[in-house]
């Protein structure tokens, strides 16, 4: 799955870069993703869900 490198700030609208680098085996569903926001300086820690396959 993907996750995005930079993502917007709730807080203060700027943007927030990724911190985490992506694992060997790339990212997997329940990942917990550090970001920086360039605004505030507050870190963001966001836990990314794969939708599933469901179709
Ligand atoms: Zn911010």
């Amino acid at each position: 799955m993907e996750v995005p490198e930079v993502i917007t700030c709730v807080d203060c609208g700027q943007k927030a870069h990724r911190l985490s680098y992506p694992p060997e085996d790339g990212w997997q569903s329940g990942d917990i993703v550090a970001y920086r926001c360039s605004g505030c300086n507050d870190r963001w820690d966001l836990v990314f869900e794969d939708e599933g396959e469901g179709n």
